[in-house]
């Protein structure tokens, strides 16, 4: 384990909700940049899996800034769509990330395979991270929160596929919950508390 602790951090994402979600989750002395402050575009996502996209992501904000990166990627997987949208998660909302055109695409697609609505439609949020360090180490963890898909979007909190995920345990969606309940649940808690060394 590295003995000198993370002060200063990009944070290889430029989606506005998962920056402040992160934000949150990160002690408050860590300096924090995002790529968007620092006019620096996002990768191509080219990984077949969660974690190899985060690597994409870590690997190359920190080489563009010489600065250790944290990134993320997550996504919903549904059983019963081949876990799609999957990685594909936000590309499901189009370039300008309207999440409205992604839930509709979710209900479409389990539409097509004529689901039984009051079976359970199970799913998974997950998030994996990459810590990327400009001498090219690197940490890995992932984590996973296992939910079913509401009838339909419900709330108005949170970001993304958070209106129509109900995690197991509970009766309503992330997008009812308050983000300090979500926030000591959900995939991105779990994979940040396996890192939480490095601060
Ligand atoms: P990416 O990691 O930037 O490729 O995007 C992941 C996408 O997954 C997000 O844009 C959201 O659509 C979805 N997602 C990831 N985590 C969450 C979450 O906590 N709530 C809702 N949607 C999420």
């Amino acid at each position: 384990m590295r003995k000198k602790k993370i002060n200063k951090l990009v944070l290889g994402t430029n989606n506005q909700g998962k920056v402040r979600e992160i934000r949150k989750l990160l002690p408050k002395k860590i300096v924090t940049y995002t790529p968007k402050r620092l006019k620096i575009k996002s990768p191509k996502e080219t990984g077949s899996s969660f974690l190899k996209n985060s690597m994409i992501k870590a690997k190359y904000f920190s080489e563009k800034t010489k600065e250790i990166c944290l990134a993320d990627d997550s996504g919903l997987e549904i059983d019963i769509l081949g876990n799609r949208p999957g990685i594909y998660s936000a590309r499901w909302a189009g370039n300008n990330l309207n999440f409205k055109k992604a839930i509709n695409k979710v209900f479409k697609e389990l539409n097509k395979k004529n689901v039984d609505w009051n079976k359970k439609i199970k799913c998974r949020f997950i998030c994996a991270l990459t810590i990327y360090w400009p001498n090219k180490k690197y940490y890995q963890s992932q984590g996973i929160v296992k939910g079913i898909i509401s009838t339909k979007p419900k709330g108005k909190n949170g970001f993304g596929y958070d209106p129509i995920f109900i995690p197991n345990g509970y009766k309503i969606t992330f997008g009812q919950m308050l983000f300090s309940k979500k926030s000591k649940i959900d995939h991105r808690y779990i994979a940040f508390k396996k890192i939480k060394r490095f601060f």
